[in-house]
């Protein structure tokens, strides 16, 4: 049967849940596949050239984040390099679970959430710093909740909802000789907003490939030289012994060369897209009646847009948008499928009901004017007709 090419033209405004790789992403993983397939554990000529191709890859993630190679472990994305910052520093420490507190905050993504609420079940004392009503975690708070058995705080570098920048310069000097490791959550930031592990002054930063043009299933964790952490997975001694199981070089490479050109790019391709979603917020507020973006005061990553529309369910404005060709996401996308009240936009100090009227937009690479343009059209006639069949109007 002749399949049918789609003439529906799509306008994908969601790179915060996932991007696309880019061209040179591909061409870079694609002769690891089939012809340079071999194990880089291996001794041959085969495997040698497997494992430069991994060395190389560690050095341009490091010199993205301006670290040290050996200061980058292979995972396979945001979720498992939490997993393994946080379950991994906490297997170093010489003592029980219940004598440990953590700190972090209330608008975490549930990779880091949830690994938390895990481990406070396994016994170990919990504090979420809240943050402030622009979307900033209370620093003053944080440091009251500091005590002596405090081993781990972690709080994300940017939010994957609202795109609100964190603070974690000034935590990083709060903390500063205190013996507490600094763990950050940079999935959202790594590619759009520069990042520097010594400006930041974290002990560990997760990073995943695909929220950066890179693929999908690879990531890494910077461990900073000194901070111990202990594996998570018991088998081989990959990665410093930190993560067994034969490396995915493809995906590696596919990441190392996301950074390598993300790095060349960066500022052009973000100025360019900070342009274009000011534009888009611009045209919205004048467009739609009662809209508000959040955090439009916060320092923000510039390709996010957290858009208020009261008096319509986010959700029934992303599927009427996606019948018109247009992905955007309502809350969290990377747990997709979930609905129910969004946890940050909770902590933020929203109304139940303005938070379910919440959409998130986030623009990309390819995004044009003429995205924006159609988008903002598009959002206006959805929500004109949501609101008039509104049962509440
Ligand atoms: N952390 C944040 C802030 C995210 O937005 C995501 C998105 O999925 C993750 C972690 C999980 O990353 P991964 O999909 O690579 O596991």
């Amino acid at each position: 049967m002749k399949r049918q090419k789609s003439s529906k033209k799509s306008v994908y405004l969601d790179h915060n849940a996932t991007t696309y790789a880019r061209g040179e992403v591909v061409s870079a993983m694609e002769p690891y596949f089939m012809e340079k397939f071999a194990n880089p554990s291996s001794l041959h000529f085969l495997g040698r050239e497997n494992r430069e191709a991994v060395e190389r890859a560690r050095k341009e993630v490091a010199s993205f984040i301006n670290a040290d190679e050996r200061e980058i472990i292979f995972t396979s994305g945001g979720t498992e390099s939490s997993n393994l910052a946080i379950r991994g520093a906490l297997r170093t420490l010489e003592r029980p679970l219940n004598e440990c507190h953590i700190i972090t905050s209330t608008i975490e993504h549930p990779a880091v959430q949830n690994t938390f609420i895990s481990l406070e079940q396994d016994g170990v004392s919990l504090d979420r710093v809240e943050c402030d009503r622009f979307g900033v975690v209370k620093i003053d708070m944080l440091e009251d909740l500091i005590r002596s058995e405090t081993v781990l705080v972690s709080i994300m570098t940017a939010n994957n909802e609202t795109g609100i920048i964190q603070p974690l310069e000034e935590i990083a000097s709060r903390l500063s000789g205190r013996g507490i490791i600094l763990h950050s959550d940079a999935v959202q930031c790594i590619g759009k907003v520069d990042v520097d592990v010594e400006i930041l002054g974290v002990d560990l930063l997760s990073m995943s490939a695909h929220k950066f043009y890179g693929p999908k299933g690879t990531g890494a964790l910077y461990k900073r030289k000194g901070i111990s952490l202990k594996a998570v997975y018991t088998g081989a001694a990959h990665e410093f012994s930190l993560r067994p199981g034969t490396e995915n070089v493809p995906a590696i490479v596919g990441l190392g060369k996301a950074c390598n050109i993300s790095r060349s790019m960066l500022s052009g391709e973000i100025d360019r897209i900070g342009r274009l979603r000011d534009r888009m917020e611009k045209i919205l507020l004048r467009k739609i009646p009662e809209v508000d973006i959040i955090g439009k005061n916060s320092a923000r990553v510039p390709n996010t847009s957290s858009i208020i529309v009261p008096g319509v369910d986010g959700e029934a404005i992303v599927l009427n948008l996606s019948a018109l060709g247009f992905c955007i996401s309502s809350g969290s996308a990377c747990s997709s499928g979930e609905s129910g009240t969004s946890a940050v936009m909770k902590a933020m100090g929203l109304e139940p009901e303005l938070a379910k009227s919440v959409i998130r937009v986030s623009l990309g690479i390819r995004n044009t004017e003429s995205d924006i343009e159609s988008f903002a059209e598009a959002l206006a006639g959805v929500v004109k007709r949501l609101r008039e069949i509104s049962p509440s109007k």
